[in-house]
């Protein structure tokens, strides 16, 4: 079997996925370890039994749903190439909003938290846009936070410290200049939920009690705290969300409270200040 040959039996295969060219792309530069371009370049280079049998594996649990993520391993999230597993959210490009917003606050010197950091995507993309300011990870998921931090040593970033714990639970006092989250947020009967990629990430990083706004709450209520006087607060959130998430932030006191739109024009993140 040829290049050409095998993209479009993955492609039959995969038929009714929403994008099955692309997927069919993605597994086979995977498996043969090249570029796209490589694959129209040489449509006509025959792959080994051996790669055709792993790429006819990785369809079949495209078929199943499993998310190309999982299935290649890694997601490209700002400038960085990152580790990805099920332990983790799968980086969105949503949140890169959430990364220029920060960095439009960091400055040299100033210490910043991500809170329930993940693959690391937020806080690594700060890191390496900023290295001059002390960054903090944090996650209550162990896992999680080793692929973190492997994707820190990957990346060769050195400013970033992981902790576990509970939102803030490790941090003291007035110590954080900026706070940033991408925290769970959907309701938790949210058809959604069952549907598509999300199915195979971690429920504890989507959803949220009923109104999808419980961890957003207990994050605001603890910033509160932990934020120096003029330090920033911002946290991702859904679609329809930003009027509440808003009015969770002038209920707990932070001023200059503004909501902002991501690249698909819904209203993603709200940031205050706490006085
Ligand atoms: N934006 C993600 C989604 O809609 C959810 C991520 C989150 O809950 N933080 O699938």
């Amino acid at each position: 079997m040829n290049i050409s040959q095998a993209l479009e039996h993955g492609v039959d295969e995969l038929v009714a996925s929403e994008s099955p060219e692309i997927d069919c792309q993605v597994l086979l530069c995977h498996v043969l370890d090249c570029t796209s371009t490589y694959l129209h370049a040489w449509a006509d280079k025959l792959i080994t039994s051996e790669q055709q049998k792993q790429f006819e594996g990785l369809i079949k649990e495209r078929k199943q749903g499993h998310p190309i993520a999982h299935l290649t391993g890694t997601r490209g999230f700002w400038s960085l190439d990152l580790k990805v597993t099920e332990d983790t959210l799968i980086p969105r490009p949503d949140t890169e909003l959430l990364v220029e917003l920060a960095l439009s606050k960091i400055n040299d010197g100033m210490r910043v938290a991500d809170l329930g950091t993940g693959s690391g995507a937020i806080v690594l993309a700060l890191a390496t846009e900023q290295s001059r300011a002390t960054f903090f990870a944090m996650d209550y998921s162990a896992p999680a936070l080793k692929i973190a931090n492997d994707n820190a040593i990957t990346n060769e970033i050195n400013n970033v410290q992981f902790w576990q714990g509970s939102w803030l639970d490790a941090i003291s006092a007035h110590s954080l200049d900026v706070i940033v989250s991408n925290p769970p947020y959907i309701e938790q009967d949210d058809p959604h939920l069952l549907q598509g990629d999300v199915r195979f990430e971690p429920m504890t990083a989507l959803a949220s009690g009923t109104d999808g706004l419980d961890d957003i709450r207990a994050i605001i209520e603890q910033a509160q705290y932990c934020l120096k006087p003029m330090g920033w607060l911002m946290i991702e959130h859904g679609y329809h969300q930003a009027q509440q998430v808003t009015e969770l932030f002038k209920q707990a006191g932070f001023i200059v409270v503004s909501s902002e739109r991501d690249f698909g024009g819904n209203n993603r993140v709200v940031i205050g200040q706490r006085p």
